[in-house]
């Protein structure tokens, strides 16, 4: 189920060619075609990612299209802090650039920098300073609108759009839907670009793990993580953190017969070890591997003593708390 991804986490930095259509190494970005093409080039595409440096300068490589027919939205992948993601969002068509989640700001005006480009929007995920801590010098630096929830109109510095679950709203023609997966947060919200076949979910679902349960229930994130898993399988996943080597240990723990798991794990391990981020996940590796997906696995409950008559959403509970202590 997920020999996609897994073999394009073997083809770096390889080129990979499949059905006609070439992508190659050197691709710095990430290009996503919109319009009628979209869903037949998508399914002829393969991710591909290729090392570029140290890590501040590394990037989501995947494909870009042979033929620029439609405008494309390019995602790349910033480092932050310790271990967080921010992502930098260009359309080619205007040149209109946003960020998702600037932890800081020297790493994103370091990489608007070397493109000699402007920021119009600061996307927040949700109100946690390692998400928005670059809100403030970014706007005011190059007059971006920050854009967030609602709910965090009193906890995001310097919102400006407040946005609710089931808004869309468009940036520079690529229609953005907006879904609130409260759990982590009471205000967390994800971003959904169909599209472009991508999500930033901040902090509600990372590969192979979801968000701590600060301010929301089991339920609640049980909920959240029902409407993610509810797009398209091929679905893109941009989450807030590199965490997938710790915890594919944990995963491995809970279902150590899931041959999906473990040959991912395997793969991640394998990319860690060279320094390369495993974002973009897919939802369909989530499916199969992520334990926080997973809460009906006869094996998983076995493993944490959850009684067949448990719901998904107290399984998930339990999961969660497991974790906790892992
Ligand atoms: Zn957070």
């Amino acid at each position: 189920m997920i020999s996609r991804a897994s073999s394009a986490m073997a083809a770096f930095p390889c080129s990979r060619v499949r059905s006609g259509l070439r992508v190659w190494p050197g691709v710095r970005q990430l290009c996503f075609r919109k319009g009628l093409l979209y869903g037949f080039l998508r399914f002829l595409s393969t991710p591909l990612k290729t090392l570029r440096g140290a890590s501040r300068s590394l990037r989501v490589n995947q494909f870009c299209s042979v033929v620029n027919l439609f405008s494309t939205l390019q995602i790349e992948l910033v480092p932050c802090l310790r271990d967080n993601y921010a992502y930098l969002l260009h359309d080619v068509d205007t040149g209109t650039v946003g960020v998702v989640d600037p932890s800081e700001a020297v790493p994103i005006i370091d990489a608007l920098r070397r493109k000699n480009r402007n920021l119009t929007y600061i996307l927040n995920t949700h109100h946690h300073h390692d998400h928005t801590g670059g809100n403030a010098e970014l706007k005011e630096r190059y007059g971006a609108k920050v854009i967030g929830s609602a709910i965090d109109r009193d906890r995001i510095p310097g919102i400006d759009i407040v946005l609710k679950d089931g808004d869309k709203w468009m940036f520079a023609g690529h229609e953005v839907v907006v879904m609130e997966t409260p759990g982590h947060t009471r205000g967390h919200v994800s971003f959904y670009f169909p599209g472009s076949g991508a999500i930033f979910t901040g902090d509600t679902l990372f590969s192979l793990s979801c968000g701590k349960l600060f301010e929301g229930s089991p339920e609640q994130m049980f909920t959240s993580l029902k409407k993610i898993m509810a797009l398209p399988d091929d679905t893109n996943i941009y989450c807030g953190h590199e965490y997938t080597l710790s915890n594919s240990k944990f995963a491995v723990s809970i279902e150590p017969q899931n041959e999906a798991l473990k040959s991912y794990a395997a793969n991640v391990a394998h990319i860690r070890s060279k320094g390369l981020p495993t974002i973009p996940t897919t939802l369909m590796i989530e499916k199969s591997c992520n334990p926080f997906l997973r809460t009906s696995s006869t094996e998983i409950r076995r493993s944490l003593n959850i009684s067949e008559a448990a719901d998904e959403a107290e399984a998930l509970g339990i999961i969660r708390q497991a974790k906790d202590k892992f």
